[in-house]
């Protein structure tokens, strides 16, 4: 176990021992459950977590996302208006795998006042093989479990169980909502295995910003290669970037992806580098890595952004995909 992965260990022992759930499952403690008509405050780091949190508990809690479109967690920083929010929540919601690397230290100290505070990942910490960790000697473990599907559904549980921590009279409603959501990302995922598995098999190879999509190669069967690692912390070398050119010119690879939360200088080195060598290469499209889209649009939502990143991504590498939506509504 690297350094990371045992901190992040023990703060996750450290707040299920202390605050949420005993080894036996039983809560540790009972928290107030407001008897009042009043909703109650859940606030959440990333969007992706916003959206099942929304979907479970809208009726019931004013649900607020901190880290918004186009923003990248691994960089953000929690202003005092965050730590204000964080403090007078009666939930919070983050992903943990240290995403939200800036924001430890007020998780754990708001965590240490006995606020229910869940890391979404933490059905995923327990199983020991599903975490992909770096060999490269960086000691990371990769925190961007949202972009397959399959991965992400085992967050779901783990926000209806916490939310029948705090409002154990709508456990039922909870865990029904969790169970009609969850049925919606099992449809994605299953159309994210069939349009991927179109596109030639040489072509399968994605390359974008920074390195956030291992979770989705290893679920759809494509080669991800980043030019960042998998935090954006780290610079990308210019070495990075020669190699990438030299693998981009020898695989002949039609198109690399921008993202949404991250600088696109790099990904246009590699063009200008692949064209300078006498391979044209596309900006295949852009796709969202570690923040959704705007809110209030179909990419504002995780389905859409994975159906976005999916169909953009397929279709570009010379596969085919119609889009998750359209196939969903017959359109
Ligand atoms: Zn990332």
């Amino acid at each position: 176990m690297n350094f990371y992965r045992s901190t992040l260990c023990s703060i996750s022992v450290f707040l299920i021992s202390h605050f949420l759930l005993g080894c036996s499952g039983e809560p540790d403690v009972s928290y107030d459950t407001d008897g009042s008509a009043e909703p109650y405050k859940i606030v959440c780091t990333v969007g992706m977590i916003t959206d099942i949190v929304g979907n479970l508990a809208g009726d019931y809690a004013e649900v607020e996302g901190i880290i918004g479109e186009g923003i990248d967690p691994h960089l953000y920083k929690p202003t005092r208006g965050d730590v204000i929010k964080l403090s007078q929540a009666d939930v919070v919601f983050y992903n943990g795998l240290l995403l939200e690397g800036k924001m430890t230290d007020v998780l754990v100290g708001i965590a240490s006042k006995g606020k229910l505070v869940k890391a979404v990942t933490e059905a995923i910490l327990e199983e020991t093989d599903y975490l992909l960790e770096k060999d490269d000697g960086s000691a990371y473990t990769d925190p961007h479990v949202w972009m397959d599907v399959s991965g992400w559904l085992r967050a779901i549980p783990v926000v209806a169980e916490t939310l029948a921590v705090y409002d154990p009279e709508n456990t039922q409603a909870y865990r029904s909502k969790a169970a009609v959501y969850a049925e919606q990302l099992e449809a994605l995922d299953a159309y994210a295995k069939e349009v991927m598995s179109t596109i030639p098999e040489s072509q399968r190879v994605l390359i974008t910003a920074h390195d956030a999509f291992q979770y989705l190669g290893r679920a759809y069967g494509i080669e991800v290669r980043g030019i960042q690692g998998m935090s954006t912390e780290s610079e990308a070398g210019v070495r990075d970037l020669e190699d990438l050119v030299d693998f981009i010119v020898e695989r002949q690879i039609p198109a690399v992806f921008v993202e949404s939360s991250v600088a696109d200088k790099n990904v246009r080195a590699l063009v200008e580098g692949a064209r300078a060598r006498g391979h044209d290469v596309i900006i295949g499209g852009s796709l969202f890595s570690d923040a959704m889209g705007q809110a209030g649009t179909y990419e504002g939502t995780y389905i859409g952004m994975i159906d976005s990143n999916v169909t953009t991504i397929t279709n570009a590498l010379g596969g085919q995909a119609a889009g998750f939506r359209e196939v969903v509504t017959g359109e």
